[in-house]
């Protein structure tokens, strides 16, 4: 990347400048219509990005591609990127933005899946654990170790269910006892024991629990702590494998906003949801990465075969601070009513509070209901009966739907959360086969990306030319669970860059290692945001450049966490829109839609509102679709 627009000057007195630049003619959109339509462009920045036009003229001049991936969430991320290292040409088109399904509403734990050990899936723990060993070690600027703490409430509960679990005979759990969970949290350690990063699991005395978390239950008999892992920013860690993708292989292209929409002459048809143009393309192979909505993808190309069983799980993230803090950086793993297991941690000073598991047919629909608020603060409530919480603490909501395997399960959380690799061979005027990435965890994304490669090679006849299991991803390159390799790096940044200490920290912790490359790009000055003075325009304007950002929302809800961590008032959404504006060449008008754009998908998918005078915290709407 090279140098961002020259900036007059950093700190206090740009903001000053930024402050007077926003005195506006009006407020709310209107007011905006007449400034923006006034404004001038900044200078154009050079960065090394591919801009969406590149990338779409190579689609238009190629008819074929070996391998088609429909779905840019983690799963179909992580394969584009394996293939493409392996030197396979791969095409993803993602109808939204990359990471927009289930892969954005996570609890956002890397973990080895200790409730699986209840429905005897071994392997899977087996897997999971090793798995997020090998996340904190490739990812570490993202993924981090995380202390679970599990209140008790009786010494043998939940023994017997677990026997007739253990036998494959029906029986819920719930009210799991010291002796259960002790058992359970011995036979884990050992599963993580390979590639082991973190502390044994160890059991806390009641009083000394009731010490270190005051304001848990005082009904618990005894705690247990155990350490799993947790991402920061799961949706950037899905863009960063895009980037290594085509770094990796230059004949492959991620592609956003371009929807798989059905078989026309053997060949697929892309249609891009920005212009409506479309595009024909054969392949060799199609992989069906849709997760939620594998079935509508396959049902365009022609099959009528189900495949899916979603559920939908909610979370709300609580402006509970003072609350948050008392937790220290645990996450509380904890039984709700009917034995389920809900979490509570402290997101970037939020409570963030999950989640719910609720059979959904259409995965569009999904937004966090009345009665999962209900659940979800009522579940809150058993565990800190103390804390006063109720809907105006809600700070934002958000909904996935788990891409799980059809089933006629009573229980939706004794589905497997295995995952499987299902064949349609081709049909009628499909020429291709496609496999489908059915099921799966966060965590365990680059083992079933590693099985789907090497089912493509056998296909190819080809041999693998890497593994993967222990490549860094994106800024995870050149850092560790180690202090040093950051420390290194910011010392870099200050000296060669000319940032502050807290800056380059700010940017560390942000893009990880990539944080140098945006440092350097921004030695000549940046101007921050009057309402968000912790983003400046140049940095924005560089991520968008280099990010694949096509819509203000991207930026919002793809490569960067402001949509958790806010505070985003109008004024603040204004100004990055004003800024990517100025990065992606938007009139007056596409600003303008950009703004309604965000503030619609607020309003529809999280049930919060913006507006002029909603303040610096958007308001949750007590009524769905209201
Ligand atoms: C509430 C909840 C909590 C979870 N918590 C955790 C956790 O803490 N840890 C963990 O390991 N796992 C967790 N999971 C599971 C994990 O998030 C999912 O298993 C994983 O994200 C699935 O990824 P995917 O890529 O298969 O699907 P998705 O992320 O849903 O991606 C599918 C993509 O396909 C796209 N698409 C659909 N149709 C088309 C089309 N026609 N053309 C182009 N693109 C299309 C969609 O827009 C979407 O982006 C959780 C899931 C949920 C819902």
């Amino acid at each position: 990347m090279r140098s961002a627009a020259p900036s007059q000057t950093r700190g206090s007195s740009s903001r000053a400048r930024a402050g007077r630049r926003s005195r506006k003619p009006g407020s709310g959109i209107e007011g905006l219509r007449q400034k923006w339509s006034g404004s001038k462009k900044d200078k154009p920045m050079n960065d090394a990005a591919q801009s969406r036009e590149d990338l779409l003229d190579r689609l238009r001049r190629s008819d074929h591609v070996p391998v088609l991936i429909v779905g840019g969430g983690i799963n179909g991320m992580g394969s584009f990127r394996d293939l493409s290292l392996q030197g396979i040409d791969c095409l993803l088109v993602e109808r939204g933005d990359f990471c927009s399904g289930a892969s954005r509403a996570p609890s956002r734990m890397i973990h080895g899946g200790l409730k699986y050990l209840e429905t005897g899936e071994f392997r899977l723990v087996r897997e999971s654990a090793q798995e997020r060993n090998r996340l904190l070690a490739n990812a570490a600027h993202y993924v981090r170790p995380l202390e679970m703490i599990i209140p008790i409430y009786s010494w043998f509960g939940g023994t017997w269910a677990a026997v007739r679990k253990f036998l494959r005979l029906p029986a819920r759990m719930q009210q799991r006892g010291a002796l259960i969970v002790k058992l359970g949290l011995a036979l884990y350690d050992i599963y993580g024991a390979l590639n082991r990063a973190m502390p044994r699991h160890r059991m806390i005395r009641r009083k000394d629990v009731l010490r270190e978390i005051p304001d848990l239950d005082p009904g618990i008999r005894i705690a247990a702590s155990y350490y799993d892992a947790w991402i920061t920013s799961p949706e950037r860690l899905v863009v960063e494998l895009a980037l290594d993708g085509m770094a990796a292989n230059p004949g492959s292209i991620a592609l956003n906003h371009l929807r798989f929409d059905g078989v026309e002459g053997g060949r697929a048809r892309l249609v891009d949801t920005m212009t409506g143009e479309a595009f024909l393309i054969g392949c060799d192979l199609m992989v069906n990465a849709g997760g939620a909505w594998i079935d509508s993808v396959n049902g365009a190309a022609g099959s009528s075969k189900r495949m899916i069983g979603g559920t939908k799980g909610s979370h709300l993230l609580l402006d509970l601070p003072a609350f948050a803090e008392t937790l220290h950086g645990r996450m509380m793993y904890f039984e709700a009513e009917g034995g389920r297991i809900c979490l509570v941690s402290n997101f970037m000073g939020h409570a963030l509070l999950g989640s719910t598991d609720i059979p959904i047919e259409d995965p569009d629909s999904a937004v966090c209901e009345d009665d999962e608020v209900e659940y979800l603060l009522s579940a809150f409530r058993r565990i800190f009966p103390d804390v006063p919480v109720s809907r105006d603490d809600i700070f934002f909501s958000y909904a996935g739907v788990r891409p799980l395997p059809a089933n006629d399960a009573d229980d939706p959380g004794a589905v497997s959360r295995d995952h499987s690799m299902p064949e349609l061979p081709p049909e009628g005027d499909r020429r291709f086969p496609i496999l489908s990435l059915v099921g799966g965890k966060w965590t365990t994304f680059r083992a079933f990306s590693a099985e789907l490669t090497d089912e493509v090679l056998r296909r190819l006849d080809m041999s693998r030319k890497m593994g993967t299991e222990a490549l860094p991803i994106g800024g995870g390159q050149g850092l560790s669970q180690q202090a040093a390799p950051v420390e290194r790096l910011l010392t870099c940044m200050i000296r060669h860059h000319g940032l502050t200490r807290s800056r380059a920290r700010q940017l560390v912790a942000r893009y990880g290692s990539r944080a140098e490359g945006l440092a350097a790009a921004l030695a000549d000055g940046e101007r921050f945001l009057t309402h968000l003075p912790g983003f400046s325009r140049e940095e924005i304007a560089l991520v968008a450049r280099s990010e694949l950002v096509r819509h203000a929302t991207d930026f919002l809800f793809g490569r960067s966490s402001l949509f958790l961590e806010g505070p985003l008032g109008f004024e603040a959404l204004q100004e990055i829109v004003d800024a990517l504006a100025h990065a992606l060449d938007w009139d007056a008008e596409r600003r303008i839609s950009e703004l309604e754009h965000v503030i619609g998908r607020y309003r529809d998918l999280h049930r919060m509102e913006v507006t002029p005078q909603s303040g610096v915290r958007p308001r949750f709407v007590r009524t769905v679709g209201a």
